[in-house]
């Protein structure tokens, strides 16, 4: 299903990035987004909560260096898992843009996984893009036996009822001006609270120096810098997501939709008196109130 949401939406520290981030790779894209080629969707999986990316790295890269705000994906529903299990996937079918000794890292995370190993050989080769020879070659040197009872448990593909569909919740996009003001759902912005939503840039100047952080910090750990090397990436990846959803929760995001910032607003409750909302408030208040007007 594809679906747009906000670029630093996307979760990129679920271990799910098989391939070291090649930096001429980005600069490449960046140049083709910057003269308005369409790149393919982003490939995610939502699990109710999140997105989590299993290919298109390089892609999303580009477009945090770019400040691009939103992006359409390829949603998957699933969990954490199955995206890293898709993951192992990514990049099978120009299996150049993989680096050598790569394929063979993903054919043991597939052979110490509980769940994986326990599926026929022939399956995870496909999966991983390799052949079976060198499935089997590997699996022999890791002394792993292929398992007699093969799982039937298909990945992934199996209906997630427990997921909510990706989506349900507000469809988000940027303030906008087209005669006048807009919040993040398309209400306008009342005159007297027209100076907080132009100060959106200011939230975003901050997620902006986190996903510049965020870049140098795995840049530098790739190139082996020996200044990051007590950096932990997986602990800081996902610090500075945290960082970017706090931010991004305490920006404002609607118009109160009980007072619409009218004259008695200071004593509306739901906006403790300042006429606007953030995003997690909006998402709690019921749907008959937000349609009236
Ligand atoms: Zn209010």
């Amino acid at each position: 299903m594809i679906q747009t949401v906000l670029v630093n939406d996307l979760r990129m520290d679920g271990k799910t990035q098989k391939r070291p981030l090649d930096e001429t790779v980005v600069k490449k894209y960046n140049n083709f987004m910057e003269e308005g080629t369409v790149f393919p969707p982003i490939e995610v999986v939502y699990d109710g909560k999140d997105y989590w990316i299993w290919d298109g790295f390089h892609r999303l890269f580009a477009m945090l260096q770019l400040e691009i705000m939103e992006t359409e994906v390829n949603v998957t529903k699933g969990t954490l898992h199955d995206a890293v299990w898709l993951s192992l996937s990514a990049n099978k079918d120009h299996g150049m843009s993989r680096q050598v000794g790569i394929a063979k890292d993903l054919i043991i995370e597939a052979l110490t996984d509980p769940d994986w190993s326990q599926l026929p050989f022939a399956k995870i080769a496909k999966h991983i893009g390799v052949t079976r020879q060198y499935m089997y070659q590997i699996a022999k040197a890791q002394g792993v036996e292929e398992a007699k009872q093969h799982s039937t448990e298909t990945k992934v593909e199996a209906p997630k009822e427990d997921i909510p569909e990706p989506g349900s919740e507000k469809k988000v996009s940027p303030v906008k001006r087209t005669n006048g003001l807009y919040d993040m759902v398309g209400q306008k912005v009342p005159a007297n609270i027209e100076h907080v939503f132009v100060r959106i840039d200011e939230f975003r100047e901050m997620i902006r120096y986190c996903n510049k952080m965020l870049s140098s910090i795995k840049k530098g750990k790739e190139d082996g810098d020996i200044i990051y090397r007590n950096l932990k990436l997986d602990a800081i990846l996902g610090q500075i997501s945290d960082v970017k959803r706090t931010i991004k929760h305490s920006m404002p995001y609607a118009v109160c939709p009980y007072c619409f910032s009218d004259a008695n607003n200071e004593k509306c409750s739901p906006c403790s008196g300042s006429g606007w909302v953030t995003e997690l408030v909006w998402i709690a208040i019921p749907d008959d109130i937000k349609g009236g007007r």
